[in-house]
């Protein structure tokens, strides 16, 4: 049946949309350094980028100054945590902002130097919104031969990660160092970096700070089966292709299937659930 035009659902559906752009919040990208740093969404990061440091150093992740934190604030912005502090001891003024070149454009830190890296990792790959880098022990001994951990051996560590990467050795900080993960970055969520440690990336900081507890308790775990002197099992190559169809739903990279498609940032809704609701309020009027 042809549809007609309902003039009064339009005009109020667009009042709606009116009062709704009126009521946004602005995108961090239209807000200055300054007022983007002071805006909830960055508190909110920053509060979230403490809570994982706490968990890191709880965990015994990182040492001394050691590991790094980091998440995207819009497109134009990243919040970092900052050069020699310990990662138990981060406040929300610790926590610095940096453009996507790395110069900090609001806060009074320092940055890590390591944050090249995490921008090599943005920029290589827009799914990664967060990046964790610590020094777990288990994860960092891998690291130290060579090899990145055996696959097919435990549910969780298949979903969440899959085959982790290994990347060549170059000194911490250096632009060069930062290159290492770009050959791995779109098809690993999961990078060992040799002789050093690992880093992760993610959708949020906390999702990231759970990738390195699920590859630390998984190294640990396939280090001590060993050492139980029996030969260990593997997963059936067909479960292994059932979880490689739920990660594909998911949206997590893994080496052994085909690359991700690249998410459109263009059409990103600012608020999704205020969308939504934009949409329920203009289609109970259209019925009525
Ligand atoms: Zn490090």
């Amino acid at each position: 049946m042809e549809q007609f035009a309902n003039p009064i659902s339009e005009q109020v559906g667009e009042s709606v949309e009116a009062v709704v752009e009126t009521a946004r919040v602005p995108r961090p990208d239209e807000l200055s350094p300054s007022a983007a740093s002071r805006s909830f969404l960055a508190e909110a990061l920053r509060a979230e980028i403490i809570r994982a440091g706490r968990k890191l150093w709880e965990r015994q992740y990182v040492d001394g100054n050691g590991g790094n934190i980091s998440c995207r604030l819009g497109t134009k912005y990243v919040l970092c945590t900052p050069t020699m502090i310990s990662k138990r001891d981060l406040e929300p003024a610790d926590i610095c902002l940096s453009d996507m070149d790395g110069n900090i454009v609001a806060g009074d830190r320092l940055r890590t130097s390591e944050l090249l890296l995490h921008l090599e990792i943005y920029r290589a790959n827009p799914r990664a919104r967060a990046v964790v880098h610590c020094h777990p022990p288990y994860a960092t001994a891998f690291s130290l031969t060579g090899t990145a951990p055996p696959v097919g051996l435990i549910s969780e560590y298949e979903i969440f990660i899959g085959p982790a990467a290994l990347a060549r050795y170059e000194t911490p900080g250096t632009q060069a160092f930062a290159r290492t993960v770009l050959p791995f970055v779109e098809d690993h969520n999961t990078i060992l970096l040799a002789n050093h440690g690992a880093v992760c990336w993610s959708d949020t900081v906390t999702h990231a700070e759970w990738l390195t507890e699920i590859l630390e308790s998984y190294c640990k775990t396939y280090l001590i089966a060993r050492q139980i002197g029996k030969p260990l099992n593997h997963i059936p190559e067909d479960k292994i292709q059932e979880i490689l169809v739920l990660k594909r739903k998911l949206g997590f990279p893994d080496a052994r299937m085909d690359p991700l498609p690249k998410p459109d940032d263009s059409t990103a809704p600012v608020n999704p659930e205020l969308e939504k609701l934009v949409r329920q309020v203009v289609s109970r009027l259209e019925k009525q």
